[in-house]
């Protein structure tokens, strides 16, 4: 039974007709949602219902008032509540390590062991085999140093972490040296002066930003010299009149100094990408050889792992840096430490990686396996949409993402989205981009030039993303519009 209720001039009659908590929770539905989701959520949620009830009557709207109304208002309420706030989407950006989304999808061993992890108390810091305290560090060294070569290893919270404890570590009261067309912002608040600075590092420049010379560093080698490094431009290229120091002449100038030379890496692949036919990215073991005595890089860049920072090198550099009381601020969880184990350990067979490796399999899937892939689900996504838009198979370009290889990008295809009446192209676009945003999985596209642009390279659950366009297409028929809205 439906009661519309017009607000009338005084507010007081409206509240009378509005039924007390007590009466609502009283109802058999409000019985069942205290036993989902707790009492204390439901009187909240019956209580903001009412709210919003006694708010809309003084407005003047005409809402329906009766019990199950409300109940109904207020189980809508809880389920809204109940949606975790960090949600799974469906990257459809073409960014295959998108920073926004999270960055690697991690493979299912590492999945399987962190969720092991998760469940059960794990020997963390102990030592089996003796029955005595041991390091967190020690499951991952042996894999770093037989996947780098370096002789020792350390895992903090990320690279940027990395960066600032090995700093800190070697620059602090001291000074550091680096180019001036190295001085990265990496996003967010990732800027190379900055953290020297926290790290209580003095940043002493050399060079210029396009062209730096050896002499330009031994020039800057004082007494007051902590450490040299190198950080690599992972976000962007100098190209033209340049010049760059080759790391073992830098790596020379430092030793014969006797300070540590240090290779920010960023990304740091553990294997040569060029073997899967992608662009080579210098190799932890490479800067290694090449003569860095520390090397710093991302567990979740290029790696495919969890968000991790590796310091690789130097056993006594490495022991160094473990010391600094700072490295207890920036340890990481035994969950992740089973995920980078895991991660790892699949690096031993690079020949399977792609098979077994999310990101690596995202980067080498190839243009006429996108087109096959996007023609797959042309259909569906047409039939979901309507006649109100045009959907069509196009070329377009993946990125790597999260900084790493900024000019490398992968020949991918993917489905556009247009308008079909063009006068309302640009709104249109917009609000259906907003309604897929909105779906139980939202599916997160890119916009270009009044297209929808769904790059299919990171679909990894296909019946998902089919799932989600059934929901688009009852929400489409049952609001019409107003989905679009
Ligand atoms: C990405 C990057 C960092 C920061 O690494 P996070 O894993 O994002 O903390 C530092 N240095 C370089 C060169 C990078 O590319």
């Amino acid at each position: 039974m439906t009661r519309p209720v017009r607000a009338s001039a005084s507010s007081s009659a409206d509240r009378v007709r509005l039924p007390s908590v007590d009466l609502l929770l009283r109802a058999d539905l409000a019985a069942e949602l205290v036993l989902r989701h707790g009492r204390a959520p439901t009187v909240d949620a019956i209580r903001k219902t009412l709210e919003a009830c006694r708010a809309a009557l003084l407005s003047g709207a005409e809402i329906d008032t009766s019990e199950p109304a409300l109940l109904r208002a207020v189980a809508q309420r809880l389920a809204v509540e109940d949606t975790p706030n960090l949600r799974r989407v469906i990257n459809l950006t073409g960014t295959v390590l998108h920073t926004n989304l999270g960055r690697a999808i991690l493979s299912e061993k590492a999945v399987a062991a962190a969720v092991d992890a998760m469940r059960s108390a794990v020997a963390l810091e102990f030592d089996l085999g003796d029955g005595v305290r041991g390091e967190r560090d020690d499951h991952v060294r042996g894999l770093v140093r037989e996947l780098t070569g370096a002789e020792d290893a350390c895992i903090v919270n990320n690279n940027a972490a990395a960066v600032l404890l090995v700093l800190n570590t070697f620059g602090a009261g001291k000074e550091a040296i680096v180019s001036r067309g190295e001085l990265i912002e990496i996003g967010g608040a990732f800027r190379l002066p900055d953290i020297m600075a926290r790290a209580g590092a003095k940043l002493v420049e050399v060079g210029t930003t396009n062209r730096t010379h050896l002499r330009d560093y031994e020039g800057a080698l004082t007494a007051q010299t902590g450490l040299v490094l190198k950080a690599h431009t992972s976000n962007y290229i100098i190209q033209g009149f340049t010049k760059s120091v080759p790391a073992p002449d830098l790596s020379a100038v430092a030793r014969k100094h006797g300070v540590p030379f240090i290779n920010d890496l960023g990304s740091g692949a553990l294997v040569d990408l060029a073997r899967y036919g992608l662009v080579s990215e210098p190799t932890v073991r490479a800067a290694l050889e090449e003569g860095a005595d520390l090397v710093t890089f991302s567990g979740d860049k290029l790696l495919g792992g969890p968000q991790v920072g590796i310091v690789a090198g130097r056993k006594d550099l490495v022991a160094r840096v473990a010391k600094n009381p700072m490295k207890r601020a920036l340890r990481i969880d035994k969950i992740r430490l089973a995920a980078l184990e895991a991660t790892l350990r699949l690096y031993r067979d690079p020949d399977r990686l792609p098979e077994y490796l999310p990101t690596l399999r995202a980067f080498t899937r190839t243009r006429s396996e996108m087109q096959a892939l996007a023609e797959t689900h042309l259909p569906a996504v047409q039939a979901a949409l309507g006649p109100a838009f045009a959907v069509s198979v196009i070329e377009c370009t993946s990125q790597i993402g999260s900084g790493a290889l900024p000019l490398e990008t992968l020949p991918s295809a993917g489905l556009a989205i247009r308008a079909a009446e063009a006068k309302r192209e640009g709104g249109a676009v917009e609000a259906l981009s907003r309604a897929l945003r909105r779906l139980p999985v939202p599916i997160v596209g890119r916009i270009r030039e009044h297209a929808l642009i769904l790059d299919l390279r990171c679909l990894e659950d296909e019946a998902l993303f089919v799932e989600q366009l059934g929901v688009l297409a009852q929400r489409l028929k049952a609001r019409g519009a107003d989905v679009l809205a």
